[in-house]
C-alpha cells in the first residue's frame, strides 16, 4: 500500500482524502482544528469545481445545500453600472461549513485522522506528503522556503439574517460596489441569510471596529449596502488580511506536493480559491490512482501549476483595479 500523509483537513485536504481509494492507499489526515466552528460565509463554486466534486461523488450533495449563483453585477459607489454577467450554468454559492461537512462525510472510515498541528513535515514517513495546509503552509515553508506575503489589502465578511429577496428586492445574484479605495459585495446565502463582504487597504481592526469603520466609510454607497451593514453583527463578522502565495515554479519537491491555498493562495476577487483547491484534490487523486507515486506527482504538477499561478495573478489584478476605482 502507498502511504499518504495529508497535512490540513480543509477544502483541499478533505477532498483528497475523500478521493483516494482505501484499497490502494493508507491515508493519514492531520488537522489541527477539526471541530472549529466556521461562519457560514459562502464560496462561489464554478462549473469546473462541480465537475471535481462529481469525481468525488458528492456534487449532488453540494448542490442540495447551495444557492444558485445566477450572476454578478459591479457598480460604482454611486450605483452606476460598470458591468454585469450571467453565471455559467451549474454555478453555486455554498456556505463553507456545508461544503466541509459534505466532504468530511465522504472521507472513508479507513482514513486515520489525527488532531494535531504538524510543525515539521519531515517527521512524517508517508511515501507522499501532501501540503493541504492553507496559505501559511508549513509544507511550503519547509520544502520550498517560500512564505506567504500580505498584499496590503484586507477583507471583512459576514452573514446577516434575512434573505436577499427581503433585504435587497430585485437583486439577482451577487452585486459589488467599487469606489473610494474599497469594495462592498452582497450575495445570496442559504437558510434565509444574506452574505456580505468588503475590502480595502489593510489596517488593524477587531470585527467591532471593522463594522464601525464600514458604516462610516460606506455611508455614501447605495441603499443595499446600508441595509446589510445595519444588520451586521461583530459575532458574525470575520476580518482577515488578504495574503497570497509568492510565485512558485514547482508544486512538487521530492515526496512533498502542494494543493489548494498552500500552492496558490489568491486574492478573493475572482472567487476561485476553493474551486481550484477542489480541482487540485480531484486531479491529484486521479493521478495517484493511475500512476506510480513519483510519476503521479509530476503529472499533477503538469496539469495544475500554470493554472493556479495564473489565477493567482489574475485575482490580484482584479483586486488592484477594484481598490483603485475612483
Ligand atoms: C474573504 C475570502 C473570500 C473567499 N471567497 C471565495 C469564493 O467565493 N470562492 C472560492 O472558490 N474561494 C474563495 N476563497 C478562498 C478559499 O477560502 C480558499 O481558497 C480555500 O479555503 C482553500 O482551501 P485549502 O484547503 O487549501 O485551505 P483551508 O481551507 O484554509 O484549509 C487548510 C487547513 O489546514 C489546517 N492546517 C494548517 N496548518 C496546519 C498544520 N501545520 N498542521 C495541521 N493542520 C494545519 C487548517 O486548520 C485548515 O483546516 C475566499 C477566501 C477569502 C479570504
Amino acid at each position: 500500500m502507498v502511504a499518504i500523509d495529508i497535512i490540513g483537513g480543509g477544502v483541499a485536504g478533505l477532498a483528497l482524502a475523500a478521493g483516494l481509494d482505501p484499497q490502494r492507499f493508507e491515508v493519514r489526515l492531520h488537522e489541527r482544528a477539526p471541530d472549529r466552528r466556521e461562519l457560514a460565509t459562502v464560496y462561489g463554486l464554478w462549473p469546473h469545481a462541480l465537475r471535481a466534486l462529481q469525481m468525488l461523488g458528492v456534487d449532488e450533495k453540494v448542490r442540495a445545500c447551495s444557492h444558485p449563483a445566477l450572476g454578478a453585477a459591479v457598480s460604482t459607489s454611486a450605483g452606476r453600472s460598470i458591468g454585469r454577467t450571467r453565471a455559467p450554468d451549474d454555478s453555486w454559492l455554498v456556505p463553507r461549513p456545508d461544503l466541509l461537512r459534505v466532504l468530511a462525510e465522504a472521507v472513508p472510515p479507513t482514513v486515520q485522522r489525527f488532531t494535531h498541528a504538524i510543525l515539521d513535515p519531515a517527521t512524517l514517513d508517508g511515501d507522499v506528503v501532501v501540503g493541504a495546509d492553507g496559505v501559511h503552509s508549513v509544507t511550503r515553508a519547509a520544502a520550498w522556503n517560500r512564505p506567504a506575503r500580505r498584499t496590503g489589502a484586507m477583507a471583512f465578511r459576514g452573514v446577516v439574517d434575512g434573505s436577499i429577496e427581503d433585504l435587497v428586492p430585485g437583486q439577482q445574484g451577487l452585486h459589488e460596489f467599487w469606489g473610494r479605495g474599497s469594495l462592498f459585495g452582497i450575495s445570496p446565502n442559504t437558510g434565509g441569510r444574506t452574505n456580505w463582504f468588503a475590502s480595502t487597504r489593510e489596517f488593524r481592526a477587531t470585527p467591532e471596529e471593522a463594522l464601525e469603520w464600514s458604516r462610516r466609510h460606506f455611508a455614501g454607497f447605495p441603499t443595499p449596502v446600508h441595509t446589510v451593514l445595519k444588520r451586521a453583527e461583530p459575532g458574525h463578522t470575520l476580518v482577515n488580511p488578504i495574503v497570497e502565495t509568492p510565485m512558485l515554479r514547482s508544486l512538487v519537491r521530492g515526496r512533498h506536493v502542494l494543493v489548494g491555498d498552500a500552492a496558490h493562495a489568491m486574492s478573493p476577487n475572482l472567487g476561485r480559491g476553493a474551486c481550484e483547491a477542489l480541482v487540485d484534490a480531484a486531479t491529484l487523486a486521479q493521478c495517484l490512482s493511475t500512476l506510480a507515486p513519483a510519476d503521479a506527482l509530476r503529472a499533477y504538477e503538469r496539469r495544475r501549476l500554470i493554472r493556479g499561478q495564473t489565477l493567482r495573478l489574475a485575482s490580484g489584478a482584479v483586486r488592484r483595479v477594484a481598490l483603485h476605482w475612483p
